[in-house]
Formats: structure tokens, sequence, C-alpha cells
């Protein structure tokens, strides 16, 4: 069986904050990163001291990590960064509106007896 895993880093390296792989053996491929063994972005994570960790792995071949990479959107398949992939969105997609909340009470309007 193969796996799909994304590793998460306490502190973006540049500016990367996510690595994704495939492996047939997620428990070795992961000894290798912590030894630096086999990917180089991680081998640089570990001599800049920065902690990571495994955030998520999903069941798939190469082709899905592909199509994983290809969405360009790591951050928002991370579980530990889902929040702010979701806060950025929203900031994203609100705009001002100039439609106001509420319409003025209608007690606002003063009724005045005219003295005829
Ligand atoms: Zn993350």
């Amino acid at each position: 069986m193969s796996t799909v895993y994304l590793i998460h880093f306490e502190k973006p390296y540049q500016h990367a904050k996510h690595y994704l792989g495939f492996t047939t053996d997620l428990t070795a491929r992961i000894a290798d990163h912590r030894a630096g063994v086999g990917s180089r972005l991680l081998q640089a994570v570990n001599n800049a001291g920065i902690k990571w960790t495994v955030a998520g792995t999903w069941s798939g071949n190469r082709k899905f990590e592909r199509q994983l990479k290809r969405r360009k959107e790591t951050p928002a398949l991370c579980p530990l960064c889902i929040g702010d992939a979701a806060y950025k969105r929203a900031r994203k997609a609100e705009k001002p509106s100039l439609t106001p909340v509420r319409a003025a009470p209608s007690s606002a309007v003063i009724e005045r007896d005219l003295p005829f």
C-alpha cells in the first residue's frame, strides 16, 4: 500500500512550510527524513533546527501526490494550517458593503402634532 504524506514545518524554511511526499513505507520514509536522507528540503529544515511533524496521510499513489502538489494549496490540506487557510479565504472574500445593515428604526422619525 502506498501513502501520500504531508509534513508540516513548525516555522517556514525560506518559503516552504510543508513537504508533500509519497512512499510505500511511511515509517521507514519518516525515519529517513528524520536522519536527513531522501529529501534535500527536509535535510535543510533539519539543519536549520526547524521541528516538523507528519500532519496528514492519504492512501494514494504517485499520481495522487502530483494531483495534490498541482493544487498549490497545501496549507488548505494541512490539518495544522486549515484554520489559517480558512481565515485568509474569508478575509479575501470580505468586501466592504455599502448597504446599511438595517434601516433606521421608524421610531426615529419624529412625528409632531401640528398646531392646525
Ligand atoms: Zn501546515
